[in-house]
């Protein structure tokens, strides 16, 4: 930090401070990490050699032999290599699934199964510092946040579902529940673990079996929990996981053998899932894009506001489908809340995401960047003004400053898609008829976020939005028993809570 004292004739002493603070890099150490030269697909409790043959994504040169490099995004470089499950090598995790289902685990009383769910949350726990350290390398994520939230969130999934397995007829009292069969799970990257634990818990302990594929680029958390899973004596076929792209996750989708999909990812790509199962009996959850809006009243705690706001949106590279993407200020206030908000970007800490101090971490992929990018010219092409922090970025990885736009017009693109980056479309409101019909003038609903002094005015807005979770005066708090999904495009069905069971469960009475 810089200070410089001056005395001026008048003997008054000016204190000039540097706004940007350095802090003493604090990193996370790698050699607490176990990351292995290759994986092989998780299938029937073993390791399994991929079948190989064409890559199941063409065009990509860098897939042959049947596996795939997964890099670190921070600085480029190859971490594992992943095997690439294609349709034979689906159709063996599925096998393994069904015979696990029909031999073991339907059959299993419900008490044991929650003992398996329960020490697989234990082992979680045991292994956290590994389990965030391969998150950020992987993914990109400050450290901070998958210590902080990832692990433990996944943790508390499986702790929160193994206390509902034996308790089913509380859940649903005078009805019967009948497991599915087998669930076809497919989750994308910007939550590995997370999103492994929010599919993998209440599928188990409610008597399914499992075949998940994690994203192409994070897939390693998931190989780990395999290994956990392995050494938890989980009955073999119970979980399976395979590793590979779109094709397969199409794989998975297309199997006649599937009662269920669970998918997390994007609004294009749950289209095409919708399309894919039409005319079959395989049930589906869909949790897609989001665009929420975070709305400011005149009578907010400002403060507290401009960091639920920053919290919303940056915190984890803005890739989180329920990110504060769009901000709504009331007009009084907006010129106070845009130069918080710009002062606080500049303050943020860009860089190393195994640095404890790092604030914003990599973006998880040059495709992603590329994508913000792309927005970040239509924002200013549309006529929004472009603010970003000063921060210097590595020189290599995939990164992105800390950006805000103001002079936002509703219809802008930069107000109405999904980007996916630290990138806030800042819009004002003057009346609460007014926000609630531009919060709700978009084609997604999977959050929002409402900052006021009045309790009233918070239960008026939740009663109107039409978001699936809708968070007062706070922003991104997520418990394993609150059920969490959306509105219009951006999917159904509802993942957590008791809410969290149904999907993989038939009322038969
Ligand atoms: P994102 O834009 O967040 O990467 P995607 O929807 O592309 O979201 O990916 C989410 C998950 O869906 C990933 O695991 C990806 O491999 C998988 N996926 C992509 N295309 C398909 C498809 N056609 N069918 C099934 N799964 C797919």
């Amino acid at each position: 930090m810089a200070k410089t004292i001056s005395k001026k004739k008048s003997n008054t002493i000016k204190l000039n401070f540097d706004t940007s603070w350095s802090y003493a890099p604090a990193p996370e150490s790698k050699s607490a990490a176990t990351i292995n030269k290759q994986y092989d697909l998780f299938i029937n409790g073993e390791w399994v050699k991929p079948s190989g043959g064409k890559p199941a994504r063409l065009n990509d040169d860098s897939r042959s032999g049947g596996y795939f490099d997964t890099i670190n995004p921070a600085n480029e470089e190859k971490l594992s290599e992943v095997a690439e499950a294609n349709v034979a090598d689906v159709d063996k995790a599925v096998k393994a699934a069904r015979t696990a289902y029909e031999k073991v685990w339907k059959k299993m009383p419900a008490k044991e199964r929650a003992k398996y769910v329960f020490r697989i949350s234990r082992m979680i726990q045991e292994k956290a510092r590994e389990l965030a350290i391969i998150e950020s390398l992987d993914g990109g994520k400050p450290i901070r946040e998958s210590r902080d939230f990832d692990v433990p969130t996944a943790a508390n999934h499986f702790f929160y579902y193994a206390g509902w397995a034996d308790k089913l007829e509380y859940a649903f009292p005078n009805r019967k529940t009948e497991s599915l069969g087998v669930a076809g799970q497919i989750i994308p990257w910007n939550f590995p673990l997370l999103m492994a634990a929010w599919k993998i818990a209440p599928a188990i302990a409610t008597g399914n079996t499992v075949v998940l594929k994690p994203a192409e680029t994070t897939p390693l958390t998931a190989l780990k929990l395999a290994e956990i899973i392995q050494e938890s004596d989980l009955p073999p076929g119970v979980v399976n996981i395979v590793t590979g792209a779109g094709a397969t996750g199409a794989a998975i989708v297309n199997h006649p053998d599937i009662n269920k999909i669970a998918f997390t990812g994007s609004t294009d790509v749950g289209k095409i899932i919708q399309r894919a199962i039409a005319g079959t009996n395989k049930k589906a959850t869909l949790e897609l894009g989001g665009k929420a809006a975070n709305i400011i009243f005149e009578d907010a705690p400002i403060d507290q506001a401009v960091e639920g706001v920053i919290n919303g949106i940056y915190f984890n590279q803005g890739h989180v489908c329920c990110a504060g993407s769009r901000l709504y200020v009331q007009e009084s206030i907006a010129k106070q809340v845009i130069k918080k908000l710009r002062d606080r970007i500049e303050s943020l800490i860009v860089g190393d995401p195994l640095d404890k101090n790092t604030d914003i971490g990599a973006i998880n992929s040059r495709q992603q960047l590329e994508t913000i990018h792309k927005y970040l010219d239509i924002g200013k092409k549309e006529g929004a003004e472009m603010y970003q922090s000063s921060c210097s970025l590595p020189g290599r990885g995939f990164w992105c400053r800390p950006t805000l736009f103001t002079n936002v017009a509703q219809s802008n693109r930069i107000a109405q898609e999904e980007i996916f980056g630290p990138v806030l479309a800042i819009l004002t409101f003057r009346t609460d008829d007014e926000v609630i019909e531009k919060a709700n003038n978009s084609p997604y609903g999977l959050s929002a976020g409402v900052w006021t002094d009045k309790g009233s005015k918070i239960f008026n807005m939740t009663r109107r939005m039409r978001a699936g979770v809708v968070w007062a005066n706070t922003f991104n708090k997520f418990d394993p028993s609150s059920p969490f999904g959306g509105y219009k495009e951006s999917g159904f069905g509802r993942e957590g809570g008791l809410h969290g069971l149904l999907p993989y469960l038939n009322l038969v009475n």
